[in-house]
C-alpha cells in the first residue's frame, strides 16, 4: 500500500498550486492511463490533482479558421461536436475512434497528449494540423511539444490548458486498429492547407512524426499516385510480436494512398446518428458520389443492398467497405433524383 492524496482543483490556478505542494504530484484528467499506470505501481504520486472539473479546461470554440479545444474536453465531446464535425470532420472522427465508450467518456485531448504514448491517435492530428498546444506558460507549436517516447515539451508542474487547431482545407485520418486495445498499429493523418500538405503517422515509432517524402509529394500533386510513389523506409519503425518495420511502414503508405484517394473522391460526409437515406435524398445528384457514415453494424450493409437490389430499382450500392471498425464507406449510383431514399437504410 502507499498513499497519495487527492485534491479536486477548482481553477487551472488552484491546480498549479496544489502541484507544487506535493512531493511527487500528477495532474489526473481522465485517469484513463494514470490510474492503470498507478495500479500495476509504475507510479506512485504524492499527490493527484484532479483538473477534470475545471470549467475553464472544458469546451470547443469555434471562430474563424481557428478551432480551440480545452484540455479536459472528453473525447466523446470532441466526437460529438456538432462545430467540430463542421469545421474539421477528421478530428471528430479520430475522437471517434479512440479505445471505447468508456474510455471516451472519461478521456481527454490534454491528458493524451501529455502522455504522448507512441500509439496514441490525438498526437497525429495536432502534428498534422500544425496546433498549438496552449499550457499556463505559454504555446507551444506541434513540431517542438512532442519530444519522445511517452516525452513532451512540458515542464514539470506546466499544465495544458488548450490546444489551437487551424482550420485545413480538407484533413482525413485513418488507423490500423491494435484489436486488444484499439490503440493504432499505424495512424495517418493527412491535411491540405492553401500552403502544401502535412502528413503525420502514428503508432509506427517511438514517437509520432512527419513524412517529408508524402508531404513533398502529395504538396505536389495531392493524387493517390503520388502517395504510391513514396517509399516509406522501415528503418528506426517499431518492430513488435503486432507487426514487423516493414508492415508497418507499408501499412501507412496504403493508409496515406487510401486517405488521399478518399479526400480526392466527392465525399458526403454523414454525421455521427444520421440517416444514409437523408442524406443522399440532399444531394439528388449524389451519383457516384462516396457517402461516409458512422455504422454500428454490418447490418446496414445488408439492408442497403437488399433495398438496392429490390423492386424498387432506383439506386446501387456501388461500394461498401468498413473504413474501421463501426465506420463504412458507401458509393451510391442514383438512376432517379426524387428516389424515397430512407427506404434504402430500412429506417
Ligand atoms: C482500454 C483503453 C483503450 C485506449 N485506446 C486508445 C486509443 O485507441 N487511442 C488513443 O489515442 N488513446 C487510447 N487510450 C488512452 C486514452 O485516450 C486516454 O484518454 C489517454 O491515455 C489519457 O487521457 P486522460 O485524460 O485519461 O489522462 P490521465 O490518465 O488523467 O493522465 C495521463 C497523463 O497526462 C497528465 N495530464 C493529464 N491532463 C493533463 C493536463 N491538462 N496538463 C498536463 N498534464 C496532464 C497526467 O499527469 C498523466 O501523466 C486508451 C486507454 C484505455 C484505458
Amino acid at each position: 500500500m502507499y498513499e497519495t492524496n487527492y485534491h479536486r482543483a477548482s481553477s487551472i490556478d488552484d491546480a498549479v498550486a496544489q502541484f507544487a505542494k506535493g512531493t511527487d504530484s500528477r495532474f489526473l484528467s481522465g485517469g484513463q492511463t494514470l490510474l492503470p499506470v498507478m495500479k500495476q505501481r509504475l507510479a506512485a504520486p504524492s499527490d493527484v490533482i484532479d483538473v477534470a472539473k475545471i470549467k475553464d479546461m472544458i469546451g470547443i470554440d469555434v471562430s474563424g479558421d481557428t478551432v480551440t479545444i480545452r484540455a479536459a474536453t472528453t473525447h466523446y465531446d470532441v466526437a460529438q461536436s456538432d462545430a467540430v464535425q463542421k469545421a474539421i470532420p477528421a478530428l471528430a472522427h479520430l475522437a471517434s475512434m479512440i479505445g471505447d465508450p468508456a474510455v471516451r467518456h472519461r478521456g481527454t485531448i490534454g491528458g493524451s497528449l501529455a502522455n504522448n504514448d507512441p500509439a496514441a491517435d490525438y498526437p497525429a492530428a495536432v502534428l498534422a494540423l500544425g496546433a498549438v498546444v496552449k499550457t499556463n506558460k505559454r504555446s507551444i507549436p506541434a513540431e517542438d511539444f512532442f519530444k519522445g517516447l511517452f516525452t513532451t515539451a512540458l515542464e514539470d508542474g506546466e499544465i495544458i490548458t488548450a490546444v489551437r487547431f487551424p482550420v485545413p482545407r480538407r484533413a482525413a485520418y485513418m488507423k490500423f486498429k491494435q484489436p486488444a486495445s484499439r490503440f493504432s498499429l499505424v495512424g495517418v493523418f493527412v491535411a491540405q492547407f492553401d500552403a502544401g500538405v502535412r502528413v503525420a503517422v502514428t503508432g509506427a515509432s517511438s514517437c509520432v512524426f512527419r513524412h517529408a517524402g508524402l508531404e513533398a509529394a502529395l504538396s505536389g500533386s495531392f493524387t493517390p499516385q503520388a502517395a504510391a510513389a513514396v517509399v516509406i523506409d522501415a528503418s528506426g519503425l517499431n518492430a513488435d510480436l503486432h507487426a514487423s518495420a516493414a508492415y508497418r511502414a507499408h501499412l501507412a503508405g496504403v493508409w496515406c494512398r487510401r486517405l488521399v484517394q478518399r479526400l480526392a473522391a466527392r465525399v458526403i460526409q454523414v454525421p455521427p446518428q444520421a440517416q444514409v437515406g437523408a442524406a443522399v435524398a440532399d444531394h439528388p445528384d449524389a451519383v457516384g458520389h462516396r457517402i461516409e457514415v458512422d455504422d454500428r453494424a454490418w447490418t446496414q450493409r445488408h439492408l442497403l443492398g437488399q433495398h438496392a437490389a429490390g423492386r424498387r430499382g432506383a439506386a446501387r450500392v456501388v461500394d461498401c467497405h468498413e473504413l474501421s471498425a463501426g465506420r463504412q464507406a458507401i458509393e451510391f449510383a442514383i438512376r432517379r433524383p426524387h428516389v424515397d431514399t430512407d427506404h434504402l437504410v430500412g429506417a
